[in-house]
């Protein structure tokens, strides 16, 4: 129904592999709890970009709940 809201994350094309690696599963439950610095709890993440820093897959968004900034980390399995 608000489909319509969400950006198409942009992924960098390392990104893009690192991220398809990742089970849906994992992938949900990386999104539905980062941590949100302004409201000091998990929140759910809502992505908009990823990239590859020195080998850790950077993903980059939005807290669903105050909108601030959100950045996780996925260590290299
Ligand atoms: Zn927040």
């Amino acid at each position: 129904m608000n489909n319509k809201i969400f950006r198409l994350p942009e992924f960098t094309h390392k990104a893009r592999e690192r991220w398809d690696k990742i089970p849906k599963e994992i992938q949900t439950k990386l999104l539905g709890n980062a941590w949100c610095g302004k409201c000091l709890d998990s929140v759910l993440m809502i992505l908009q970009n990823a990239k590859v820093k020195t080998d850790m897959l950077l993903l980059e968004g939005k807290c669903k709940t105050c909108g601030s900034k959100v950045v996780r980390v996925v260590e290299p399995e």
